[in-house]
């Protein structure tokens, strides 16, 4: 298992942008194309879900992916990361018809796209199973800057 510990900054930050919706008809998508690192515009969709528990885990899902490009964009380029892992068109970002649905139990695969026609899973109900695989915290130790300690 690992642990990640968030330290907030004012110096050497992690330049991205942050912006709420209030809107409670659309959904606005947060991105990061990942070509510079991190460039990321992280969008917390406040009005939508009617309540605060629902945008807070939202927004969590989505933030975690997307930082996730950037990790798979150092690990395996254009089409690990655009690509979502091979489930998606790196360009179009469409749902290739290979790609499964959402597995019926077990982990969910935070970086891939699963086709909701062949299996949909309530992903806020299943968040605790929503993770970064073992793969990617593999791939995210590895391309760190690790300052080793006693
Ligand atoms: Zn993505």
């Amino acid at each position: 298992m690992v642990w990640v510990k968030a330290e907030h900054s004012d110096t050497n930050a992690i330049p991205v942008d942050l912006y709420v919706k209030t809107d409670k008809n659309s959904y606005a998508r947060s991105m990061n194309p990942a070509i510079l690192g991190i460039d990321a515009s992280f969008i917390y969709n406040k009005g939508r879900f009617g309540n605060k528990e629902r945008a807070d885990a939202d927004f969590m899902l989505v933030a975690a992916h997307e930082f996730g490009h950037s990790v798979l964009m150092y690990a395996g380029g254009l089409s690990l990361s655009w690509g979502h892992k091979g489930s998606t068109n790196p360009i179009t970002q469409s749902v290739k018809s290979s790609t499964p649905g959402y597995p019926e139990k077990g982990p969910i695969d935070l970086m891939k796209y699963y086709d909701p026609t062949k299996g949909n899973a309530d992903l806020f109900r299943r968040m605790v199973d929503s993770a970064a695989m073992d793969i990617d915290v593999k791939r995210l130790i590895w391309g760190a800057q690790i300052k080793w300690t006693k």
